[in-house]
């Protein structure tokens, strides 16, 4: 007998399972994602194989189906214990006892806790159905009689679950990292003493961070109304008229402010701290926000104070060195900065405890040196001439940031003051230092910065990291006749493993994987791991071929060699992907793309080998051509419209604006949907003849309504990534409102995520270069693409639109919600408005609006509509006087 679990043993014996379909193609961005595990709990093994005949080669985001199987609820409890990944199950009602179905899906959302797995259940009889209540209560994704379910159902009913599944475990994936983002930001705060806050004038209320909220001492969770009252009240009451004027004037000339004040908390307490801040203007002028940061510098005013009463004390008795060198002692013992007194001459003769544990060195090794046994030699002369210049001038300080070295030899960098001590006839007498040690907050700041451009699970470079360096690579190459190579994996069957062996063996077997990449990389290489089990290079300084055979095949030895976890021996193999820059293209996107191909082809060819990139690239191509024939077609014989989705202010229920959507009017076939051949456009760069039509009718359609009166519309078109990065862009936006005549400001061009999360600078460049010309820009689909707050902050964007999967179960699915919020709070902390689609019921509306969203579209209000038809909902929008 084995102890094996029953799971491990389905999925290890071939004849129980059929071997997933081969993925033809890996379409988008890569997760990691298939082959999709279902679970079969029937009684009846004729079921069993049944359903495996017709679900076997059933392919879902490109990749096939794992099969396990349970012929009772006893039976598939323990399967689904080990697996937390099984996607979806097709469970019979009627079992042991005629409610096992039943009682096992109670146990599954009840005792287990997973409310992730999709359930599809099935009866023998009529009359067994389960109430609508239950349906809903344990989230059951489909109810069916055996009898009425045909092939076509079956599947088609498998594909709808799986996407669930997969969308569910999406959000999941997007609350974490949003979490995790935003813990670590209040942990730098906290360490910087560093609030920031934020001010909705219209609405009178204020969002602060945790940091600040805890340097004012109010609590943690309670709503901010009332906001210039209450920072009034915070105020310490001699400050507050000084205060009070500096907003007024800020609000009144809309310029940024700076000042320090002293907060009296409610329990009494003093804090002084430094804010600054800025106010944001609407498209009026008008001050919308008002943002700023406020720093609580206590400790160091009362650091500065006791060196003024210290230095009052050698002012006043300048003959008795050695009593007022006592006395400065006592006034630093305490203090948790280092403290260092030298003479005229600079030689040391005082320096307090705080100064032995900030540097290593105790009194005795201080006194009588001079400072320059503290000098990192990181600064240069013109460095220390300007602080001598600040300290022997006026002021007699010198503040600043400096390197210093301790005993062990470790530079590090402090906060310093240095003030020079002069008697009553101003000779200088003495000169003292006061210096915090800033490597907490340094080292936070690192490993923030680390954690944005790596993999927190193999602390390898991660996607963003591993595009900039391919783009210095490729910036580099240009310089010699070296190529750049880049080549992708995927391992090979990772998904099947890790549901057998479990996540935790998966996890460790990527360490691994990383681990040995980690060797085999040169200096000045890179390997990075960029989603799941996909992993990449940056291979420099390749002269032919030959090097890159070579690199292929060694990579394939590493690999080759066992695995050992928890004392099992694993193979892994992989499909590899390899491009070469300058041969098959010199922009990093293109290059990404080409190896990712390869990679595909590498596992349709049968995993375990390596493909190379070739600029034909076979038979889907061919397939596309029709479409795309036909779409040429289209464009010359103007078979293209566009129809109009009215956009709502949450706030007047008005018409704002409008989506333009494009529609395919095709002589036989009817309409087709834009879901169907943008993507063929796109692929065949089509997608730039069409895009340039549409922006220009949206711009002459949308200046005809402002023509009619209604002057305040503004239309978003959207944008494709193709058409984004092709240079021609700028032109055609250009015109279009040249042509046109509307004004720019009324036209927003929605761009997707997905292109968001790719090669920061360009985008960056690319978006500014629009903004000026007047357009906003909304970011599509917002929610979907995991990009990160640091992103984000950096991209001269204007609206989120929330993605519509999130929208859709808002008021049924607790995660989707959080999602909303944290994207509308986002959008708020980020200055961005924020738009919400796919609006279809009331209730969702309801919840966005409490929840402070913007704008919304959706079918709610309005499908898009033909011209006429939007015409008439405008005027309904805004009846004559
Ligand atoms: P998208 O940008 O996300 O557009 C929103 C889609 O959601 C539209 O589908 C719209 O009809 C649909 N929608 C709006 N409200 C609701 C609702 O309440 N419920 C549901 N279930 N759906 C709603 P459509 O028109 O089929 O467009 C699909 C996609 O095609 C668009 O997604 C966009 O990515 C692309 N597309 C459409 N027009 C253009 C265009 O002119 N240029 C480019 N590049 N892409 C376009
Ligand atoms: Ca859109
Ligand atoms: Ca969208």
């Amino acid at each position: 007998m084995t102890d094996r679990h029953p799971i491990e043993l389905l999925l290890s014996d071939p004849t129980k399972h059929p071997t997933p379909a081969p993925c033809t193609q890996d379409p988008g961005p890569r997760r990691a994602q298939g082959p999709w595990t279902v679970l079969i709990v029937d009684d009846d093994t004729d079921i069993h194989a049944l359903t495996r005949m017709v679900l076997r080669d059933l392919t879902f985001a490109g990749a096939g189906l794992t099969f396990a199987s349970a012929h009772s609820a006893a039976e598939a409890i323990p399967i689904l214990e080990a697996n937390p990944e099984i996607a979806v199950m097709l469970l019979d009602v009627v079992m042991e006892t005629d409610q096992a179905g039943l009682d096992l899906v109670r146990h599954v959302r009840e005792v287990m806790k997973n409310g992730f797995v999709r359930i599809i259940l099935r009866t023998g009889q009529a009359g067994q159905a389960p109430e609508p209540r239950v349906i809903t209560e344990y989230d059951i994704n489909d109810y069916r009689d055996k009898s009425d379910l045909t092939s076509q159902k079956l599947i088609t009913a498998v594909t709808v679950a799986l996407r669930a599944w997969r969308d569910l475990k999406t959000i999941e994936h997007l609350v974490h990292s949003l979490r995790r983002e935003r813990e670590s930001l209040a942990r730098a705060q906290r360490i910087a003493h560093l609030g920031n806050w934020e001010w909705d004038i219209a609405r009178d209320a204020m969002i602060c961070s945790e940091e600040a909220r805890r340097i004012v001492g109010i609590p943690l969770h309670s709503d901010i109304h009332g906001v210039l009252e209450t920072f009034l009240s915070i105020s310490h009451p001699e400050d507050r008229a000084r205060v009070e004027q500096t907003i007024q004037h800020a609000l009144l000339e809309l310029t940024p402010f700076e000042f320090d004040h002293r907060i009296l908390r409610p329990n009494g307490e003093i804090r002084w701290v430094h804010e600054m801040g800025e106010v944001i203007r609407d498209a009026d002028g008008k001050p919308m926000r008002m943002a700023g940061t406020m720093h609580d510098r206590t400790e160091q005013r009362e650091a500065e104070q006791r060196l003024k009463i210290a230095a009052s004390v050698f002012e006043g008795a300048m003959e008795e060195a050695e009593s007022h060198m006592l006395l400065t002692a006592k006034v630093f013992e305490n203090a948790v900065e280092g403290v260092m007194v030298t003479d005229r001459s600079g030689r040391i003769v005082s320096v307090n405890p705080a100064f032995s544990v900030i540097t290593g060195f105790d009194a005795d090794d201080a006194l009588g040196n001079t400072p320059a046994m503290l000098q990192s030699g990181i600064h240069d002369e013109l460095f220390y001439s300007r602080l001598w210049h600040d300290l022997l001038g006026e002021t007699s300080s010198w503040r600043g940031e400096i390197w210093n070295r301790r005993k062990n030899g470790e530079a590090h960098p402090v906060w310093e003051t240095i003030t020079a001590i002069r008697d009553r006839t101003q000779t200088i007498t003495h000169f003292v230092a006061v210096f915090q040690d800033l490597t907490a907050i340094k080292r936070s700041e690192e490993a923030l910065h680390f954690r944005t451009y790596h993999d927190s699970l193999t602390g390898l470079p991660n996607r963003a990291l591993f595009h900039d360096r391919l783009r210095q690579a490729i910036g580099q190459s240009g310089r010699s006749d070296d190529k750049v190579m880049v080549l992708i994996f995927d391992l090979d069957l990772f998904k099947n493993l890790n549901n057998s062996l479990g996540h935790t063996v998966g996890d460790r077997l990527l360490k691994g994987v990383a681990e040995r990449l980690r060797h085999f990389v040169r200096e000045g290489d890179t390997v990075s791991r960029l989603a799941g089990d996909t992993f990449g290079f940056i291979l420099r300084g390749i002269r032919n071929s030959q090097d890159v055979g070579v690199v292929v095949r060694k990579l394939a030895d590493a690999l080759a060699k066992p695995f050992y976890i928890d004392e099992q021996e694993l193979f892994v193999t992989a499909s590899m992907g390899v491009t070469l820059c300058p041969e098959d293209g010199d922009e990093a996107d293109l290059l990404i793309r080409n190896a990712d191909m390869a990679v595909a082809r590498a596992k349709t060819a049968g995993r375990d080998n390596c493909q190379y990139y070739a600029p034909a690239m076979g038979a889907e191509a061919e397939r596309r051509l029709a479409l795309e024939n036909s779409l040429r077609q289209g464009l010359e014989r103007d078979e293209f419209l566009l129809h109009y989705q009215p956009k709502v202010d949450l706030r007047t229920e008005r018409i704002s604006g409008m989506e333009a959507l494009v529609r395919w009017r095709h002589p036989r076939d009817g309409m087709i949907s834009p879901a169907e051949f943008i993507p063929v456009a796109e692929e065949s760069g089509l997608i730039l003849p069409l895009g340039s039509r549409v922006l220009k009718q949206a711009c002459l359609q949308t200046k005809k309504w402002h023509d009619a009166g209604f002057e305040h519309l503004r239309v978003a078109v959207n944008l494709s990534i193709r058409q984004f990065r092709q240079a021609d862009l700028l032109d055609d936006v250009r015109a279009a409102l040249e042509e046109s005549g509307l004004p720019p400001d009324a036209l927003e061009l929605e761009v997707t995520e997905t292109l968001m999360m790719e090669n920061l600078d360009d985008i960056v460049a690319i978006l500014t270069r629009l903004k000026a010309l007047g357009p906003t820009i909304a970011v599509d689909d917002f929610g979907v693409g995991h990009s990160s707050l640091t992103y984000l902050k950096k991209l001269p964007i204007d609206v989120l639109k929330i993605d519509q999967s999130f929208v859709r179960d808002l008021t049924l699915d607790s995660d989707d919600a959080a999602i909303v919020t944290a994207i509308l709070a986002l959008g708020r902390s980020l200055r961005l408005k924020v738009v919400a689609e796919g609006v279809e019921t009331p209730e969702q509306l309801a919840f966005l609006r409490n929840e402070g969203c913007d704008q919304f579209q959706g079918y709610l209000f309005s499908r898009p509509l033909e011209i006429e038809a939007f015409s008439c909902r405008l005027a309904e929008s805004f009846p004559a006087p």
